[in-house]
């Protein structure tokens, strides 16, 4: 069975509910294979986890216990996901809470990829969690909130995480309004404008962006 799974995420992934396409999934597979034999990876909107997928057989290529995800979501949804909005669905909502709640799905679609000793759930806001975090990132995946104040906040919180060398991947980047919300876009730009990070790779929404200077890391110690 575990076999199976192995040779099988990519079905898993295929077949999860969520946001990713597979160009872009792979393209965090590969980022992801690469960067994991320096340090962690945190992903910022794990919703029902199909880029988590992506990102944990990446994980279980590269091996070891050193080699995980972190994914942090309150898995109450973001505003779009809220009923009478584009992407509701009601199947994630707690009938006796009337709130949305993905993480039972997050849960059984991690077990049934065989993928829960390497991607491992953070409930909770990511300020809140941001701000006692203190591990250096190899990765950052920012895939959270849209609306400005949490893409803003998911830069703020983690950004100064990533290591020297490290990456940061933003989702959802539209320069032009027309295809989409532009908060991911102004966080693309503030990260490249800030002098910290420069482009290394775009593929559809996604955009890849290296540290090539000043790491928390660096800052604290
Ligand atoms: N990566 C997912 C899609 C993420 S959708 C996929 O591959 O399908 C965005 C997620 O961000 C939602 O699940 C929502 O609950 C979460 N989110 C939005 N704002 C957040 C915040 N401030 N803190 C934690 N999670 C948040
Ligand atoms: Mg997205």
């Amino acid at each position: 069975m575990t076999d199976d799974r192995q040779s099988d995420w990519l079905s898993h992934a295929l077949g999860a509910k969520g946001f990713m396409p597979e160009d872009e999934g792979m393209l965090l597979h590969r980022r992801a294979l690469e960067r994991l034999p320096h340090g962690p990876v945190l992903e910022v909107g794990t919703y029902c986890g199909k880029s988590a997928i992506y990102l944990g057989a990446a994980a279980r290529e590269v091996g070891g216990p050193q080699a995980v995800v972190f994914t942090v979501d309150h898995h109450r949804g973001s505003e779009e996901n809220q009923a009478g909005w584009e992407h509701h669905d009601p199947t994630l909502v707690d009938a006796e809470l009337g709130v949305m709640d993905t993480l039972p799905t997050f849960r059984r679609t991690m077990a049934l990829a065989g993928l829960e000793d390497q991607v491992v759930a953070v409930i909770g806001r990511s300020t809140t969690v941001s701000a006692h975090w203190r591990t250096p990132l190899s990765l950052l995946f920012i895939d959270g909130g849209h609306a400005e104040e949490h893409a803003q906040n998911d830069y703020s919180g983690w950004a100064p995480w990533v290591m020297t060398g490290g990456l940061l991947v933003i989702h959802d980047v539209f320069p032009d309004p027309a295809d989409g919300g532009q908060p991911p876009y102004h966080v693309f730009l503030r990260a490249i404008e800030g002098g910290a990070f420069t482009e290394v790779e775009a593929l559809g929404s996604m955009r890849v962006l290296q540290r090539t200077a000043g790491d928390a890391g660096e800052a604290v110690g």
